[in-house]
């Protein structure tokens, strides 16, 4: 398989590549036309002044990006690593910065009711404020460096145009903590007609919803381990859940922004059905029935090596926890050819989308997204992406 660029892509690495991980899918070193092009614009000095924060006395500052909500002396960072007081003014540090930019399907955000088929450019930066003892893409995510190749907002959509792709997505790492930049780029987007998509663990604050409005189309929030208390404190390092529920209160009462549910089931920790029920209530009472939900398979990464992968029968227990709660869109994630995969009618039972792994392979909607079999109305947005022929995976920056 050659992509555009002459880059020879791994098929197996195809296969192994979880959701919305970050892994190096070439087989040769690639020479990037981009790379080279984009070195050629220069910043001056790395970063640029936030919003997202209030000045404080003594040249103290309070980050507003997320719930942690640091308050950072001068010449100090906050716990992402990526902004940080500069004489009383708080810095994005990695603004016009990329570490990583790969273009992706769409299905593997996982996002599966809006613009299905569609290619995505997806971007991050170093840093994130959550400390996950999981965390696949943990090279970058952990990485308390300001590194990576520089580019203006322009750039990176006219890179995303030169691939056709149909939109950003914002991922890898907490994209909340680098908003200023993904607000710019994303306010350029919209004005080519491009969508953004957050993938999000959903800490964030008021504020960060509130720049949200200006360009965000879609957003999958990761929840971990059911959103369990004493999971969350021993194995993300917050306190607890309740900062995510409250963004996704303010986004529902806020923002017309498309939401899409995942839960990483983590064996042996994580992994509680009374938890996930609890969690699935919510979404019923606070999101609808319809909010799609995806339980994430676990594979061994970072520090929790000693664990094995998701059992596939947990997973199907989570499936059966939310479909019990009334929530007719549920999936199971990471298991490629799994029948949970699938989107199944929630009138008549049959499966109008038929995926594998990030593929599309049947299509049984009606040109309004209707079931071809009951005429039951599928909450999907978006009808299937002529872009779903095409190769939806190639490397762009690395
Ligand atoms: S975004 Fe970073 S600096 Fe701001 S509150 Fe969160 S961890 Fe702290």
């Amino acid at each position: 398989m050659i992509d555009p660029n002459g880059f020879k892509l791994s098929v197996a690495s195809r296969i192994v590549t979880h959701m919305d991980m970050f892994i190096p899918i070439r087989t040769q070193t690639p020479t990037l036309e981009t790379k080279s092009e984009i070195t050629k614009v220069r910043t001056t000095t790395p970063g640029k002044e936030a919003i997202l924060y209030e000045k404080l006395p003594s040249d103290r500052v309070r980050c507003t990006a997320c719930a942690r909500y640091c308050n950072i002396p001068d010449g100090k960072i906050g716990l992402c690593g990526v902004r940080g007081n500069e004489g009383g003014k708080l810095k994005l540090f990695v603004y016009g910065k990329i570490i990583a930019g790969n273009i992706d399907p769409i299905e593997k955000k996982p996002v599966t009711h809006y613009m299905p088929g569609t290619k995505i450019f997806s971007i991050a930066t170093t840093g994130c404020n959550w400390l996950c003892h999981y965390c696949q893409n943990f090279d970058i995510s952990q990485r308390r460096k300001i590194e990576g190749i520089d580019v203006t907002p322009e750039e990176v959509v006219a890179m995303t145009k030169r691939y056709r792709c149909q939109g950003l997505a914002y991922t890898y790492n907490q994209p909340t903590i680098f908003m200023e930049f993904a607000h710019d780029i994303g306010v350029e987007a919209r004005k080519s007609g491009l969508i953004n998509i957050f993938v999000s663990n959903g800490y964030d604050t008021p504020q960060t919803v509130d720049l949200m409005r200006d360009f965000l189309d879609c957003i999958t929030v990761d929840f971990k381990g059911n959103s369990e208390t004493s999971f969350v404190r021993k194995y993300i390092g917050i306190a607890n859940s309740d900062p995510i529920f409250q963004t996704l209160l303010e986004m529902r009462d806020k923002t017309d922004v498309h939401i899409e549910i995942t839960d990483l089931v983590v064996p042996e920790i994580g992994d509680d059905l009374v938890s996930a029920k609890k969690l699935c209530a919510w979404i019923y009472d606070n999101l609808g029935p319809d909010t799609p939900i995806h339980f994430l398979r676990f594979h061994p990464d970072y520090k929790l090596m000693h664990l094995p992968s998701t059992p596939i029968k947990t997973l199907e227990k989570h499936h059966a926890v939310a479909k019990q709660a009334g929530l007719n869109y549920a999936y199971i994630g990471n298991v490629p050819g799994h029948p949970l995969e699938h989107t199944y009618c929630s009138g008549c039972g049959t499966i109008v989308v038929d995926r594998s792994g990030f593929d599309i392979n049947g299509w049984h909607l009606d040109d309004q997204n209707r079931c071809k079999s009951c005429g039951n109305a599928i909450p999907i947005v978006g009808h299937l992406s002529d872009a779903v022929n095409e190769e939806r995976f190639i490397p762009v920056i690395m």
